[in-house]
């Protein structure tokens, strides 16, 4: 180790800063952050400088560097950008012993300061020694994306139990205790925003823990998520999160592995897909089965394609465990229609083309599709089905026959966000004949509209893909 890491703790100490641009900004903001007071030593400040001095948040000598700066501080930071002013800062802060940074040059540092993933009162310092500061960023993006944005909340949901814990649990049953709330459902509970209920679920174990009586509240849950239009760069770090915890994961035919890879790998996988004819499982069996896994204390995950609440009956869903009384959480997903339009290169709205945009079914019943064609088929509106593949002639038809003209622009998209993804366009009268000739498979989503036009100048994926 070059550096031995060490936290400090400057809240109301004295620390210098020498140089007033916009670098010297972004290290004042840094200090301060830690509590720090700064004096900032230079002739010039930079506006944002300027007003941090105007609202006494910090104080400032306007004049050029000398040791008289660095008196009283028990830090300094240099950051004037004049290599020769900043080797001067260093010398006069190694004679005063005071520990020194100069920004952009370690040789001249007495400490570097780290990429820093701020979860206070958790905080990750990473460092690459000064040997590549981009490297190091690069890996507190890593840890920024594991590290769930409330985990610093739970560290202060800790701390207010530390003492009480202390009180009543023997010391060997601490570690177990805390390993099983940090873990449990409690964390989960901080983690979806619901600090006040972790608070209480908290407090219940403490008692049975002291009390011995093992397991008060049934843990068993049930998260419904939103697993995307399929390629995995679009889950939601809520999603992410769930998908590492759950024990058990029930998933249907739009989930594709890659997406499957990401969910804990001791997790018990239940297929419970549905294509259109061959439901693989009913809806009340998979609804049944939830409230049973539940029940038997384990965390469950229903990962469904796009977003739960559209047309993935996740409604349906949610009404049963609470019927059953079974805890659970919604996390919502990019629906297929996002991520056809951002991947397909045609916006759902535009000011010059669409004012509205409905999201329908077409999904036959019985052989005959049960839409209000009127409010469909309007001028300025974009319309996406759903599920449309196998009626889709009689769709165009309809719509034909409900106003709109044969040559507006339309697209079936196939797999759309993952590298399977194909588009067919054609007008509207066309269409039906075009896609059979592709021979598109689904899970396939149509879109009518003139913002299908934009196409053209749009659709960045299918050009990176071919590069
Ligand atoms: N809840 C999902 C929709 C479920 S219905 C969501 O919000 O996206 C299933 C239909 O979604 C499919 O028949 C198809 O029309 C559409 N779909 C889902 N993923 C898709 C994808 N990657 N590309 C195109 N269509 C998709």
């Amino acid at each position: 180790m070059d550096y031995l890491p060490i936290f400090l703790r400057l809240v109301g100490e004295p620390c210098a800063v020498i140089g007033g641009g916009e670098a010297a900004a972004r290290k004042v903001a840094l200090l301060r952050a830690a509590g720090a007071r700064v004096t900032v030593t230079a002739p010039e400040l930079c506006p944002e400088l300027r007003a941090l001095v105007r609202s006494g948040a910090i104080a400032h000598r306007p004049e050029r560097f000398s040791a008289a700066a660095l008196e009283g501080a028990v830090l300094a930071i240099s950051a004037t950008g004049d290599r020769t002013l900043d080797a001067e800062v260093a010398r006069a802060a190694r004679a005063a012993r005071i520990p020194v940074n100069v920004v952009d040059d370690p040789e001249l540092c007495s400490f570097i300061l780290p990429a820093i993933v701020d979860r206070s009162p958790v905080v990750v310092a990473a460092s690459t020694g000064g040997a590549s500061p981009v490297l190091a960023r690069l890996l507190r993006a890593r840890i920024e994306a594991t590290i769930p944005a409330a985990f610093g909340e739970l560290a202060k949901l800790a701390a207010r139990f530390r003492a009480r814990v202390r009180e009543r649990l023997a010391p060997s049953e601490r570690r177990p205790f805390w390993e099983r709330v940090l873990e449990g459902p409690v964390a989960g509970l901080v983690f979806s925003g619901r600090v006040r209920q972790a608070e209480a679920a908290l407090q219940a174990e403490l008692d049975a823990a002291a009390a011995k009586t093992p397991d008060p509240a049934p843990r068993g849950e049930v998260y419904l998520v939103g697993a995307g239009p399929g390629n995995p760069e679009l889950l939601t770090l809520a999603a992410l999160r769930l998908m590492q915890q759950a024990d058990v994961v029930l998933y249907d035919n739009l989930v594709p592995e890659a997406i499957l890879e990401r969910t804990r790998r001791d997790a018990r996988r239940i297929y419970v897909g549905k294509k259109m004819a061959d439901h693989a499982m009913r809806q009340e069996q998979i609804n049944a089965l939830m409230i049973q896994l539940a029940r038997e204390g384990l965390r469950v995950l229903r990962l469904k394609g796009g977003d739960p609440y559209i047309f993935g009956r996740g409604g349906e869903e949610i009404e049963s465990l609470a019927a059953a009384g079974v805890r659970f959480e919604v996390v919502p997903g990019v629906t297929a229609a996002s991520g056809v339009a951002a991947y397909a290169g045609i916006p759902l709205t535009h000011r010059d083309y669409a004012h509205s945009c409905v999201f329908v079914t077409g999904h036959l019943k019985d052989g005959a599709m049960d839409l209000d064609w009127h409010g469909i088929a309007r001028p300025k509106q974009t319309i996406v089905i759903y599920m449309g593949l196998v009626g889709l002639e009689a769709l165009c038809r309809q719509l034909v026959a409900h106003g709109l003209p044969e040559d507006m622009p339309a697209a079936v998209v196939q797999q759309a966000t993952t590298p399977e993804q194909r588009v067919v366009t054609a007008p509207l009268g066309e269409l039906a004949a075009r896609v059979a000739e592709a021979g598109l498979r689904p899970p396939t989503l149509i879109i009518v509209g003139e913002v299908v036009r934009l196409r053209e100048k749009l659709a960045w994926y299918e050009s990176t893909q071919r590069a």
